[in-house]
């Protein structure tokens, strides 16, 4: 039998692969953490739904953007086409 009121943070969600890259338990088991945005927030009456929700978050949004688009940008450095065609020529003459 579980309260209504408080829910607890629920280790699943730590291996959630929706959540588990930023996802962490915080000081109270009422709440949970994320590491992005370096705050805690209330899971309340809400659970798995207070996640979802500072997942939609605008600043979480944002700040989540940082790593990935690093990420990206690094494998769009990586040209291609160029291995395909191994011509040294082209390479030398692909610049940003
Ligand atoms: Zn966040």
């Amino acid at each position: 039998m579980s309260s209504k009121y408080n829910s607890f943070f629920n280790k699943d969600w730590l291996t959630d692969k929706s959540f588990s890259s930023w996802i962490e338990p915080a000081a109270s088991v009422h709440q949970a953490r994320c590491k992005l945005c370096s705050k805690s927030f209330e899971l309340s009456n809400m659970g798995r739904k207070a996640v979802t929700s500072h997942e939609a978050s605008a600043q979480h949004k944002k700040n989540s953007t940082i790593c990935p688009m690093q990420t990206s940008v690094a494998q769009f450095m990586q040209p291609k086409n160029v291995g395909k065609k191994s011509d040294p020529d082209n390479t030398a003459g692909f610049h940003f």
